[in-house]
């Protein structure tokens, strides 16, 4: 069976300091559609935002986040696990660290896991262990760790579900004449180099992280589609139907 990976972002899965119920629930409904198709790993943000809910620590500060995520994870994998109990589907919570991908022992025994996971109809849900992570080695957004799952653990493209209808060719939020690009087969490093621009309060990328992923992906000769997940129409066209109205795909 064909392998996917889905990333939801922070600013898709939460709205005025709540989970975002609602969008958890489509896309949780989405993941379920899709698993007649392909083997379906989520990477999903949302546990700094989710603890914030129950506890009102200072962001900025590296140990409150950690702890923020700590309270939240559980939390994001319980109402996961509600909703997807819905249509008798079992999920999995997989922590991980940037460093296993370049240990082949320990990449080795994730993929076995993953594997059975798959195997077995589990949706495995993953997020980085921000408790133990240190500060120079964290990918600190997943839409990187998310290209890393995709391309490790043999998936043929990733769908990184965003608070924007796709890439353009300039900040939408800056400029009116912002222009949707379909097909992107090449990114220029002054693109990769430019500052973060996260949109939202728990947002941590911006576009910025989105095409480092695109252009890592594309290296390693795998695809990466951009699409909204408050409108999860385009993604459904493109990976239920295999048509490309809206989105952007990058590929070699
Ligand atoms: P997420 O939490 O889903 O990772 P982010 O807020 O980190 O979302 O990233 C998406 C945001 O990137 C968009 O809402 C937009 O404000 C910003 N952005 C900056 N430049 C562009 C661009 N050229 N095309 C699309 N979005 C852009």
């Amino acid at each position: 069976m064909r392998r996917i990976v889905l990333k939801v972002g922070s600013a898709v899965l939460t709205q005025d300091g709540n989970i975002a119920h609602r969008r958890l629930d489509n896309l949780v409904e989405f993941i379920v559609k899709l698993q007649q198709k392909y083997e379906v790993i989520l990477v999903s943000s949302g546990a700094v935002a989710a603890g914030y809910t129950l506890l009102n620590l200072d962001k900025k500060v590296v140990a409150n986040k950690q702890a923020l995520a700590s309270i939240g994870q559980p939390l994001l994998i319980h109402t996961y696990r509600l909703e997807f109990e819905k249509y008798d589907i079992i999920c999995s919570q997989v922590l991980i660290e940037a460093t296993i991908f370049s240990d082949t022992n320990r990449l080795a025994h994730a993929k076995d896991a993953i594997n059975t996971l798959l195997k077995n109809k589990v949706v495995p849900i993953i997020n980085e262990n921000d408790v133990t992570a240190v500060e120079e080695l964290v990918f600190g957004d997943n839409d990187q760790l998310a290209a890393y799952v995709t391309h490790y653990f043999d998936c043929e493209l990733l769908t990184i579900l965003t608070d924007i209808d796709g890439f353009y060719d300039k900040n939408p939020h800056e400029n009116d004449v912002a222009i949707l690009q379909k097909i992107v087969h090449l990114i220029d490093t002054k693109q990769l180099n430019q500052k973060h621009s996260a949109n939202s309060e728990f947002a941590t990328g911006g576009i910025v992280t989105k095409l480092k992923a695109a252009d890592f992906l594309i290296k390693n000769k795998k695809k990466l589609f951009l699409s909204s997940g408050f409108d999860l129409s385009s993604a459904k066209e493109y990976l239920l139907d295999g048509i490309h109205n809206n989105g952007t795909l990058f590929k070699a």
